[in-house]
């Protein structure tokens, strides 16, 4: 059942006087379900319960955490259906969709789980003394990752499940050892909730500290700021647009104590064709681009919405294929009427700019909050000259670039902001031959991809999903497959430490079987 309340730890609660309703997009109605805004007061007792369940939590074995979040991913599963069906009423996505996205929440839950079982994650080195060593002896030093505490976890819009309340930020946060207060994204608060009571089941079910888990309703920024702010919150993880996530990160570090805010933002994604992709597998390309562009209604953030080629007569007939492709495709409900006007603004906005064309855009009448997908084209110059062209319109919109030969191509990469992702077409031999583009574009992403779509992010430990501000808020982590608990973490030095007093990790006997840096080899061996 769903209460409307906020969930500190496993107390409900709803002091509060501002209420607001979820919305379904595909009925174009709101939904049955009232929710009220934490107040301040809910917010401290979410944050101060979080901060005494830390250290508790923190001191809990890697084995008791791993089942934990095996329970919190059982517990999703055992509300079956109606989780389903409510993802679906909050998000107009497809039961196809809603069910992927729940299996890559239990998998990415189930990966951490598996990740602190394993154990040797916690980096741990150890260097041991040389009490002979001339003309000083060396002291024995031994390090390790530790959790830093309390973290708030905005909980994105496109992903209800993998990027929300239990999705990668939260289940990266508590395999780390930090208590999660969520604050719940009011597009899918319904589904949010129900989310929140199997973490609190797990919880229980398996003996964790209450606090460790909280999740709070809101309907504007106030609540956020105020939990980014908390004195006792000590990290914040983001998926949403550029607007929210700098002015987070900019809150954070005006703290008297500054906290990472660790955003992952906005991205067009550029896709550079080069000129064998065009000329031998155009028509594919474009398909295969049509397909990508309008993926989910383009709400990802992996969306390509910038693809570069050299002009020529194939690029020229490429954004003809792209065209005719993407205009066959029937439109697809948008998340939410916010989004759905995010859309129109941002397509109206690049359409109007010098020197644009619109390749294509659906024209036949669409069901309200259904995207009706858009390409433009645009030359190089005018591109280079104008930086609106630059900005991501999230949602089913692309821009193709004619350049006027490579070294624009590369001028217009390098002049790009930081990027998520970024996508050669072309032949093995061409990333020698265009290598001034293929280093730029190096410089601008996070993951680069060979004769692929950007969309469709795998969930694995060599993932990285994060790229150059303002793709995110710092480039050296990721918020997508194992590495992104790196994020919840700080290293902690032990010098001259007595054994028995050491962590497990770093006794000399590694009672965890884990491996570890001794004396700069790896090894699983005892000291
Ligand atoms: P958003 O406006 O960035 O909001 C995300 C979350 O942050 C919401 O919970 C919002 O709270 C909160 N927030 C935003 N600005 C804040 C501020 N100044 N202070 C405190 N909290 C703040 O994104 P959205 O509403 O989820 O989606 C809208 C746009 O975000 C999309 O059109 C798209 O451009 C972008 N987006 C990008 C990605 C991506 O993966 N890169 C994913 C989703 C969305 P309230 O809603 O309660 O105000």
């Amino acid at each position: 059942m769903i209460t409307g309340k906020n969930y500190i730890g496993a107390a409900q609660s709803a002091t509060g006087s501002k209420t607001y309703k979820t919305f379904d997009p595909k009925l174009n109605l709101e939904t049955e379900w009232t929710f009220t805004e934490a107040t301040a007061e809910e917010i401290d007792n979410a944050v101060s319960e979080a901060s005494s369940a830390f250290k508790l939590y923190s001191a809990t074995s890697a084995t008791e955490k791993a089942n934990f979040l095996r329970v919190i991913a059982q517990e999703i599963e055992a509300l079956g259906d109606t989780l389903i069906q409510t993802y679906m009423k909050e998000s107009g996505l497809p039961e196809g969709r809603a069910k992927g996205e729940r299996g890559r929440t239990m998998g990415q839950l189930n990966a951490f789980a598996a990740l602190l079982e394993e154990g040797s994650w916690v980096d741990a080195t150890i260097d041991t003394a040389q009490p002979n060593r001339e003309p000083m002896p060396k002291v024995d030093l031994r390090k390790m990752l530790v959790p830093i505490g309390p973290i708030v976890v905005f909980g994105s819009s496109n992903f209800p499940f993998a990027f929300s309340t239990a999705g990668g930020d939260t289940a990266s946060a508590l395999a780390a050892g930090c208590p999660v207060i969520v604050k719940s994204h009011p597009m899918h608060a319904a589904t949010g909730e129900m989310v929140a009571s199997a973490v609190l089941r797990a919880v229980e079910k398996s003996g964790m500290p209450n606090g460790v888990f909280s999740n709070l309703n809101s309907s504007g920024i106030e609540v956020g700021q105020q939990l980014v702010m908390h004195p006792k919150v000590k990290g914040v993880g983001f998926t949403g647009s550029i607007k929210g996530g700098t002015a987070l990160y900019r809150l954070a570090n005006q703290r008297d104590e500054p906290i990472p805010v660790f955003a992952e933002m906005g991205s067009i994604n550029p896709v550079i064709a080069l000129p064998s992709a065009l000329t031998e597998k155009g028509d594919d390309w474009a398909k295969n681009y049509a397909g990508s562009i309008t993926l989910g209604a383009g709400q990802f953030c992996t969306n390509p919405g910038l693809i570069l080629g050299i002009k020529s007569s194939s690029l020229d007939n490429f954004i003809k294929v792209l065209g005719t492709s993407i205009e066959e495709l029937e439109p697809f409900c948008m998340l939410h009427p916010n989004i759905y006007n995010g859309f129109e603004n941002g397509k109206k906005e690049l359409s109007s700019q010098g020197g644009v064309d619109v390749v294509a855009e659906y024209s036949a009448e669409a069901a309200p909050n259904y995207a009706k997908q858009k390409v433009l084209t645009v030359n190089g110059a005018n591109f280079l000259k104008n930086t609106k062209l630059h900005q991501e319109v999230f949602g089913p919109f692309s821009v193709v670039v004619r350049c006027e030969d490579a070294t624009q191509l590369a001028e217009i990469i390098e002049k790009l902001e930081g990027q998520l992702t970024g996508t050669i077409l072309g032949s093995k031999e061409e990333i020698s031959s265009h290598s001034a583009i293929v280093t730029a574009l190096q410089g601008r992403v996070g993951r680069i991809i060979f004769n692929g779509v950007p969309t469709g992010v795998e969930v694995c430990p060599s993932m990285h999903h994060g790229g150059p501000f303002p793709a995110s808020t710092d480039s050296r982590f990721t918020s997508v497959g194992t590495s992104a608990i790196k994020r919840w973490v700080r290293p902690v030095a032990f010098q001259n430490w007595p054994q028995e007093a050491l962590p497990a990790a770093l006794k000399n006997d590694n009672p965890l079987g884990i491996n570890r840096l001794v004396d700069s080899k790896f090894t699983y061996d005892k000291i």
